[in-house]
């Protein structure tokens, strides 16, 4: 009740939450609503400061309750600019990367891409974005204990065309291919040859890709397109994501 009133003291399953509203019937979720709609509204002005522009990026990104994804320790951050962690060594991207990449996926596209794959679906969070994105989402996590986590907070969305898989990623997933759009949230040394055989003909990759060995060992954000001619990669900024592993574990 110090600094913050209204958010999260509201969030359900927040030690305060069952002393703070005595007025308020128990379960009624219309105040915390509000509350972290209010929030997000702000993250959204913070996104559109930073010069993110897409207006269906930054609507996904204000339709997702982002605190609902990450632990009710950190509920007080989920709307900050700021990465977090997720269990198993994993982070939930900043929402300021999240709509960075998701802007550069959709590339202008008017409306809602077709098939998508994400690799790396950690927490869930992005796959949730991604469900008001695109037609149909499928995402591929190589942690059992993480893919079981985005299942469980997924669930009361009841996204049908989110597809949560088990797999390892850097397979990518043949079943759904091709894709419009691939998103990656782990990094790299290079982007795996199955992702771009996967890719659609005018569809796009994003991932993050470490710069090759050396020195300083960072990651750069890549940008794959897939046309008729052949592929086109454009290295953008750099980036700090959790390491592409192999294998399921
Ligand atoms: N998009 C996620 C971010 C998760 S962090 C979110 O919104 O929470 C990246 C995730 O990539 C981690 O959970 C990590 O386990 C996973 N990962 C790393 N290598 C992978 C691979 N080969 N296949 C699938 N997932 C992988």
């Amino acid at each position: 009740m110090k600094e913050r009133p209204s958010f999260p003291a509201r969030l359900p399953g927040s030690a305060s939450a069952k002393k703070a509203k005595p007025a308020t019937p128990a379960n009624q979720p219309q105040g915390l609503g509000m509350d972290s709609s209010a929030v997000r509204q702000r993250m959204l002005q913070k996104l559109a400061g930073q010069g993110l522009r897409d207006p269906l990026v930054l609507q996904a990104m204000g339709a997702v309750e982002r605190h609902r994804f990450v632990d009710s320790a950190l509920v007080n951050q989920a709307y900050e600019d700021t990465s977090l962690p997720i269990g198993l060594g994993q982070t939930i991207s900043k929402p300021g990367v999240v709509a960075r990449m998701l802007e550069l996926l959709r590339n202008g596209a008017s409306g809602p891409l077709g098939r998508v794959l994400e690799i790396g679906t950690g927490c869930g969070y992005q796959a949730a974005v991604l469900s008001h994105l695109a037609s149909e989402v499928y995402s591929i996590e190589r942690l059992r204990g993480l893919h079981d986590k985005a299942r469980e907070n997924l669930r009361h969305l009841r996204l049908s065309r989110v597809h949560l898989l088990l797999g390892d990623g850097m397979l990518g997933y043949p079943a759904g291919a091709p894709y419009a759009g691939i998103v990656a949230a782990a990094g790299g040394e290079a982007i795996p040859q199955a992702w771009i055989d996967q890719l659609a003909v005018g569809g796009r990759l994003v991932a993050p890709v470490s710069h090759a060995s050396g020195a300083a060992g960072g990651q750069s954000l890549m940008v794959l397109d897939k046309t008729a001619q052949g592929v086109r990669q454009t290295v953008l900024e750099a980036v700090h994501f959790v390491p592409l592993k192999s294998g399921v574990a």
